[in-house]
């Protein structure tokens, strides 16, 4: 009988869909995403995938128990909307998505901002399972976070408690953010600031990145491997930029647990002894230090994470 869910996790750069079955995801399809085309043409495309997963299985519409969505934003997950976006998909306030899955399939539907439902899901399933206190962050197109604070995901009163960490200014007078703030985190250590940060550099043209077709994590990573100087530079940057950003994490919410996700984690061993070494000497934790830990879920793990409060009702 019926006990099929997709969950689906809408990053800026792809989209992550999964036909789970109680705790297991059965298939999985990754989508380049349109972020940029927006929310409501997207669902033709989602709607295509989610049905050719179901067929795959062998099973038909009438098998699917639940649709779980992550979405890259604010979400009220009690009303089931879209509140506000930053450059992605920013037609969602708009788009009736509930109405969606429930006249496409009819069945229950659950939302909730995509670095929370990563974080359930390194909670539940994951890096963070030995502890009810963790806290996410998630480096990738932009800078995630969120917290569960004594086996509760913390959500607050307008849903915003906990998923702004990338907006956390770590310079006052810095750059203004896509936002509306100056100086986050976000502006200094994501992937959408990075091309720009490469190329203002002064010793731009005598780097290898100059004849790079793309300049993401992977491409400075790489560089850096190499001996380029300003990749080496910039990665050194970027690993403080991250400890800060951990460290104020821990500071706001008392984890014992962080966990760190994002495509940057494909190489955890390249930042991973740095950030826990910097965080040890920086973070006031009296008590002891907080473990530090790449996700185990990859990008697993916000699909995971949605269908889970779909399925508790959390
Ligand atoms: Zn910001």
């Amino acid at each position: 009988m019926s006990n099929y869910f997709v969950g689906i996790d809408l990053g800026g750069t792809r989209i992550k869909i999964g036909l789970v079955s109680g705790d297991v995801i059965l298939s999985r399809k990754i989508v380049a995403a349109d972020a940029a085309g927006g929310l409501a043409a997207s669902l033709p495309v989602l709607e295509q995938e989610i049905d050719g997963l179901l067929q795959c299985a062998g099973t038909g519409v009438h098998a699917l128990s639940g649709v779980g969505l992550a979405f890259p934003g604010i979400v009220d997950p009690v009303g089931q909307r879209i509140l506000s976006t930053n450059q992605k998909y920013d037609d969602a306030m708009q788009v009736d998505v509930p109405g969606w899955v429930k006249k496409r399939w009819k069945v229950p539907f659950f939302i909730d901002n995509d670095a929370r439902m990563a974080a359930v899901g390194e909670w539940k399933y994951g890096a963070a399972r030995d502890t009810d206190n963790m806290v996410m962050m998630t480096i990738g197109t932009g800078i995630g976070s969120s917290a569960v604070i004594e086996g509760k995901v913390l959500r607050g009163r307008h849903f915003q408690a906990g998923v702004l960490g990338g907006h956390i200014s770590i310079r006052y007078d810095g750059r203004p953010c896509n936002c509306g703030n100056i100086g986050c985190i976000e502006a200094y250590g994501s992937t959408w600031c990075l091309a720009e940060t490469v190329r203002s550099a002064e010793d731009y043209a005598a780097s290898v990145l100059a004849a790079a077709p793309v300049i993401d994590y992977y491409a400075l990573f790489e560089a850096a491997a190499k001996g380029d100087r300003l990749a080496m530079r910039i990665r050194q940057e970027c690993l403080d930029i991250w400890a800060a950003g951990v460290v104020n994490l821990i500071h706001a919410y008392d984890p014992e647990v962080v966990v760190i996700g994002g495509g940057v984690m494909s190489r955890p061993d390249e930042l991973l002894p740095y950030i826990t070494e910097r965080v040890g000497r920086h973070a006031w934790t009296p008590w002891g230090k907080p473990a530090i830990r790449a996700t185990a879920l990859h990008s697993d793990a916000g699909i995971l994470g949605v269908i889970y409060c779909l399925q508790h009702n959390i």
